[in-house]
């Protein structure tokens, strides 16, 4: 990065009503056919524009072409039955009706390729796109074919890695994997997690990225962050393995929530996205707030590495909250950057 203190989004930003319901996660498109793409390419500017307006300084699309970070990407793939579906417990926490893996699994052609190349004629800045993390793909499925969470997984590596070397010949610059299964199965990450996340990722001439949450401010994950004690260390059996890992930068939750702060030293000479954004409150942080969580930050990691960023996607808030969440980060983080002589 050029100037230290970065900002970015984790990934999602709510949608115009007139795309999608708002508020909601799943929510179903308003328009469809031509209509709905051309809608999804306006709400993409306005994203954009949102972002460039309160100066933040990576840029992403919003998500606003996606109806979920996960099963999106998956609706796009052959070997998956999206009639037929089943229930499962999503990262041990809540049950949901998901689609089924009959075959195997292929992807045809590029899923997002198209987004991106958009998303990179509406800035000349850095750019960065999400992509679900294979863990949590097939964290979000049910498997009738495969029967391994484990074959599953390195199966969707692949497909993933094509999808983000296409990505990267679009011109973006960091892509990021969202992998908030991470903070729930520590013996699959250990085990084969981070290895299929760095296949995902592997031979990008772009950065890699990879988002470890605790996930969107819904209820059942409101419920669950509540049974996890006073401090968070879940980070602390993930980060050394990421440490060690080839993925650039590590984005992590921390406004608000109950993870030590120094946990960020296991990311040694990693980026890191620091989550100075609670995404699971409408109410606007003010940029001393941020400032404070970043100066924290810098306890641990050196201002050129360190991203601020929101703590998760803010798909779930309404517009204008998103909106004032984007100005309190950049106007906090250029508080940081002003005191360390970078006005
Ligand atoms: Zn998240």
């Amino acid at each position: 990065m050029t100037q230290p203190i970065a900002t970015a989004i984790a990934g999602s930003l709510p949608k115009p009503a007139w795309l999608a319901q708002p508020e909601k996660l799943w929510a179903p498109w308003q328009l469809s056919g031509e209509a709905l793409s051309q809608a999804k390419a306006d709400a993409m500017r306005l994203a954009v524009d949102d972002q460039l307006r309160a100066g933040i300084t990576i840029i992403g699309d919003g998500e606003q072409t996606r109806q979920h970070f996960v099963t999106t990407f998956i609706e796009h793939l052959d070997g998956v039955d999206f009639v037929n579906r089943k229930t499962v417990r999503i990262r041990d926490r809540y049950d949901a009706e998901v689609p089924m893996v009959v075959g195997a699994v292929e992807r045809k052609r590029s899923v997002f390729v198209d987004d991106a190349r958009r998303l990179r004629l509406l800035t000349t800045g850095p750019i960065k796109f999400t992509l679900p993390g294979p863990m949590t793909m097939i964290d979000t499925l049910y498997d009738d074919h495969f029967r391994s969470r484990e074959k599953l997984a390195w199966a969707f590596a692949e497909i993933l890695n094509r999808e983000a070397l296409e990505l990267a010949e679009a011109g973006v610059d960091i892509v990021q994997f969202d992998e908030p299964a991470f903070n729930v199965f520590f013996d699959e990450v250990r085990d084969w997690g981070v290895k299929t996340l760095e296949r995902a990722a592997a031979n990008l001439p772009c950065k890699t990225a990879v988002h470890i949450c605790y996930g969107y401010g819904i209820e059942a994950n409101i419920k669950w962050k509540e049974g996890l004690g006073a401090e968070w260390r879940q980070y602390e059996q993930t980060f050394p393995l990421l440490a060690a890992s080839r993925i650039h930068q590590v984005s992590l939750e921390c406004q608000n929530s109950h993870v030590p702060m120094e946990l960020i030293g296991l990311l040694d000479g990693k980026e890191v996205m620091v989550g100075a954004i609670d995404v699971a409150t409408n109410r606007i942080e003010t940029p001393e707030e941020v400032a404070a969580t970043l100066r924290r930050a810098l306890q641990w990691v050196k201002p050129h590495r360190l991203i601020g960023c929101t703590n998760c996607g803010m798909v779930p808030l309404p517009r204008a909250v998103a909106r004032g969440k984007l100005h309190a980060l950049a106007a906090g983080a250029a508080i940081v950057r002003a005191e360390l002589g970078w006005a």
